[in-house]
């Protein structure tokens, strides 16, 4: 953010997870809001579901919420309302779920259909382990199109983290054995491992991530592995479907919701991580190496549904 020309001001990360959000709070919030201020009755509940639904959390999770709405005992005040409302989605969202990283080496699997912001969030995630003093290597999983070991390459050059890759076509689970041997090798603290994510040949992408993840679990027996599944927050609903798929194949251990910035639809948090009974390890809000954040579900509500 820039304060005065050319001087830069670090805003804090619930500002900038406000500033990406919004324009979920434009369409999601607003609407909710006008509910909020309807007369109790029947049609206050209907409304309410309508407008969760329109702001994309999903009809189960939306169905959730008014069961645990009508629980209450309801009032006119939009500000009772509003903090039962934020209780209820907080609750839904879930505990904070740090990454598993001790002891070292931990071994992070990076999984998303291309295009979700897999390689983005690595060189973002790499940044961030690097700032908290822990050594870092990536590695070039993503064997299948060359443009992704580059960008990787690119990433690594940036936040100063190694890469480790093979030719273009090689064997994926290769490359993360030799980042796995590299890691102990050089006494590193954290391998981030880049995956492939071409959906369209889907039963071949799904068997390469399950050997990736069986070499690691043989190299790292018992030690920190993450699989996270990185989300295109502007999918919305169509997010559940594609996580059920990668969770069905490899076990995924927490979800990051990239993309968030410039998405009206931010409410689908809510019923991505409720319906997948996942955690929501980090949400991205932007393109930069500072634009990951750790998610917490308190911060997150009070940026979209602010209270009164
Ligand atoms: P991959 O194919 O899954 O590796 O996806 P990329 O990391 O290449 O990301 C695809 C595009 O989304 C790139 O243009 C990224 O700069 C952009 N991107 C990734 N994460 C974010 C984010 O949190 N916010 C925004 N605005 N753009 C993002």
């Amino acid at each position: 953010m820039l304060d005065a020309p050319g001087i830069l001001v670090d805003v804090s990360f619930f500002d900038r997870l406000k500033a990406g959000l919004a324009r979920t709070r434009e369409s999601f919030t607003a609407r909710v809001e006008q509910v909020l201020r309807q007369p109790p009755g029947p049609e206050f509940y209907d409304e309410l579901e309508a407008a969760l639904v329109m702001g994309d959390v999903g009809l189960p999770t939306a169905g959730v919420i008014i069961e645990r709405f009508r629980a209450r005992r309801d009032t006119a005040d939009p500000g009772a309302r509003r903090e039962a409302l934020r209780q209820i989605v907080a609750e839904l969202l879930g505990p904070p779920a740090p990454l598993a990283l001790d002891p070292p080496p931990a071994a992070i699997l990076v999984l998303g259909v291309n295009g979700a912001g897999k390689t983005t969030t690595i060189g973002k995630l790499a940044h961030r382990l690097r700032a908290q003093g822990r050594s870092v290597l990536l590695a070039a999983g993503d064997t299948f199109r060359a443009a992704a070991i580059d960008q990787l390459l690119i990433w690594g050059e940036r936040v100063g983290a190694g890469v480790v890759r093979h030719a273009p076509g090689a064997d994926p689970a290769a490359v993360i054995y030799d980042g796995l041997q590299a890691v102990r090798a050089r006494r590193l603290d954290v391998l981030i491992a880049d995956t492939a994510g071409r959906l369209h040949t889907k039963v071949n992408l799904m068997e390469e991530l399950k050997k990736m993840t069986r070499v690691v679990a043989r190299e790292l027996p018992g030690g920190p592995v993450e699989r996270l599944l990185v989300l295109d927050a502007g999918t919305g609903q169509n997010a559940i479907q594609q996580a059920r798929l990668f969770h069905a194949a490899v076990d995924v251990t927490g979800l990051v919701l990239a993309k968030l910035d410039g998405t009206a639809k931010g409410g689908a948090v809510v019923g991505i991580a409720h319906e997948l009974g996942l955690p929501v390890k980090f949400v991205g809000v932007g393109e930069g190496p500072d634009d990951l954040q750790p998610f917490d579900a308190g911060q997150f509500t009070d940026a979209l549904l602010p209270g009164g």
